[in-house]
C-alpha cells in the first residue's frame, strides 16, 4: 500500500484533475451501482454532506437507532447540516411501520420529514448485518413516503462479504451511500460518497464548503484503490477471527457475548462483582490488548488486518484472564 501511494500519479483534485482520485471515484461508483462518487477525508464528512444533500436546515431526518451520525459525529448534524435527527427502529433494523410512525404531519408547525439514514453493517449493534431484503423494504417504504435514503456503509464491504453479495446489491436502492476505506479496508484516510451525477455535483460544492477539497490527494486515493484490490475478500478472515474470539469469551466467567455477524464483538459484563467496562479495558491495555468501553458494562472488540488470528486468540485469553482477576 505504501508503495502504491509512493508511485501514484497526482493532479489538483479541486479541479478534478487528479487521475488517481478520479480512478478511485469511478471504481467505487461502479462497485456501488451509482453514476458518480466523491472522495472525502472522512466518513463523518461523507455523512454530513449526505445530510445536506437530503435535507434542508430545519428539516427532520429519521436515522436507524444508534446511528453513527447521531452518536459519533460530535453533533455535526445539528451544528453543520442544521437538521434534526430522530432515532427509529431497533438495533439498526428499520421497518416500514417505523417510518410511517415517525412521519410528521405536513403542517407548518411541524418539521418536514425529509430523509432516512440506514447503516450497514450497524456499528452500535455490534457490526450487525442488515439483510438486503430488509434494507430494500425500508428504502421502498421511504420512497413511497416521499423520503430519500442515505446508507451509511462505512462497513458495507463487511456486510457484502458476510452476505456473499455484490456491494451494489447491498446498497439496495439507497439514493446515496458512503463507504470507509479507513476501517477494515486498512487505508490510512478516506471515505467515498456515491450517488447520482447531479447529487455528486452538489456534493463537490458541499465538500469544498466544509474544507474537504484537497489538492494532490491521489497519494491517499492510491491507498484506497490498493485496499479495494487486496483487502476486501480478506475481511472474511476478520469475521472468522471475531467468531473465534467470541467462542473463547463464551467460556469466560461473568460475561455474555453477542455473537458477531462480522468483525465486532460486544462483550457484556454480567458478573455480580460490579466490574466496569472502563476497568476491564484498562487492565487489558496494561497487558497489551486494546479494546474500548462501549457503555458502563459493555466492552467492544474489533478484529482487523493488523491483528493475526493467533494474536486474536491471545487477546481473548488475556481478556478471559483479566475477568478471572480482581474487579
Ligand atoms: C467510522 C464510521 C463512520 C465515519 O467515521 P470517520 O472516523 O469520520 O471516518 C461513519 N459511519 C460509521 C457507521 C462508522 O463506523
Amino acid at each position: 500500500m505504501r508503495e502504491a501511494m509512493l508511485l501514484a500519479s497526482v493532479g489538483d483534485d479541486v479541479f478534478a484533475e487528479d487521475p488517481t482520485v478520479n480512478a478511485l471515484q469511478e471504481r467505487v461508483a461502479a462497485l456501488l451501482g451509482h453514476e458518480a462518487a466523491l472522495f472525502v477525508p472522512s466518513g463523518t464528512m461523507a455523512n454530513q454532506i449526505a445530510l445536506q444533500l437530503h435535507a434542508r436546515a430545519g428539516e427532520e431526518v429519521l436515522v436507524a437507532d444508534g446511528a453513527h451520525c447521531l452518536w459519533y459525529e460530535s453533533g455535526a448534524a445539528s451544528a453543520i447540516a442544521g437538521v434534526q435527527l430522530v432515532s427509529i427502529g431497533r438495533e439498526g433494523a428499520v421497518t416500514p411501520s417505523d417510518i410511517a410512525a415517525a412521519m410528521r404531519p405536513s403542517v407548518d408547525w411541524c418539521p418536514r420529514t425529509a430523509a432516512v439514514v440506514l447503516e450497514n453493517t450497524h456499528n452500535r449493534a455490534g457490526g450487525r448485518v442488515i439483510g438486503v431484503e430488509s434494507v430494500a423494504t425500508a428504502v421502498r417504504a421511504a420512497h413511497d413516503a416521499g423520503l430519500t435514503v442515505h446508507l451509511d456503509g462505512a462497513r458495507l464491504f463487511n456486510a457484502a462479504v458476510r452476505l456473499g453479495a455484490a456491494p451494489r446489491d447491498v446498497v439496495a436502492g439507497a439514493d446515496t451511500v458512503c463507504v470507509c476505506l479507513s476501517k477494515g479496508l486498512g487505508a490510512p484516510v478516506g471515505s467515498v460518497l456515491a450517488g447520482s451525477a447531479s447529487r455528486i455535483r452538489d456534493a463537490r460544492r458541499l465538500r469544498k464548503r466544509m474544507g474537504g477539497g484537497m489538492r494532490q490527494v491521489g497519494l491517499l486515493a492510491a491507498a484506497g484503490l490498493y485496499a479495494l484490490d487486496h483487502h476486501v475478500q480478506r475481511l472474511v478472515e476478520d469475521h472468522d477471527a471475531a467468531t473465534d474470539f467470541a467462542a473463547v469469551m463464551a467460556r469466560a466467567p461473568g460475561v455474555a457475548v453477542v455473537p458477531p455477524d462480522t468483525n465486532i464483538v460486544m462483550v457484556d459484563l454480567v458478573d455480580d462483582v460490579g466490574r466496569t467496562a472502563a476497568s476491564v479495558v484498562e487492565r487489558s491495555r496494561e497487558r497489551g490488548v486494546l479494546m474500548s468501553a462501549f457503555g458502563p458494562r459493555r466492552v467492544r472488540v474489533v478484529t482487523h488486518l493488523d491483528v493475526s488470528r493467533s494474536q486474536v486468540l491471545e487477546a481473548a485469553a488475556t481478556l478471559a484472564d483479566v475477568l478471572r482477576g480482581p474487579a
